[in-house]
């Protein structure tokens, strides 16, 4: 598996090869050959095994999600909600997803809780 540089601007696929694996104080990392940006890295091997580095998993690409509330004539608010996904390409995301009304609700609050929630469920797939 190749390592993915954790910098959201940068995200540079890196193949093995491509990067120096340090032993710092904190612990072990890779610095990008692109961006520079410090990467994480975890020792799985056995111990007094040989080295066995991986990316310590993150929660999830970082994703960029816009949640809003679009107030409403008769009072209410609309939830809405724009998405795009981080792919795993150096810097890339995909096209933006967008859903002008999600539901309405009596405040923006709600709305806005709605579309994050929305969001949540649909970049878990
Ligand atoms: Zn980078």
């Amino acid at each position: 598996m190749p390592f993915i540089c954790e910098n959201v601007e940068c995200r540079a696929v890196l193949a093995r090869g491509q990067v120096r694996a340090s032993h710092e104080d904190e612990g072990w990392c890779f610095y990008c050959p692109d961006c520079n940006a410090r990467n994480e890295l975890k020792d799985v091997g056995i111990p007094g095994g040989p080295v066995q580095l991986v990316q310590p998993e993150r929660s999830g690409p970082p994703h960029r999600i816009i949640a809003t509330a679009r107030p409403l004539e008769d009072g209410g608010y609309a939830a809405q909600l724009r998405v795009q996904r981080a792919l795993a390409i150096k810097g890339t995301y995909a096209v933006e997803e967008r859903w002008e009304q999600l539901g309405v609700f009596p405040n923006a609050h709600e709305a806005v809780a709605h579309a994050n929630t929305f969001a949540s469920e649909l970049l878990k797939a």
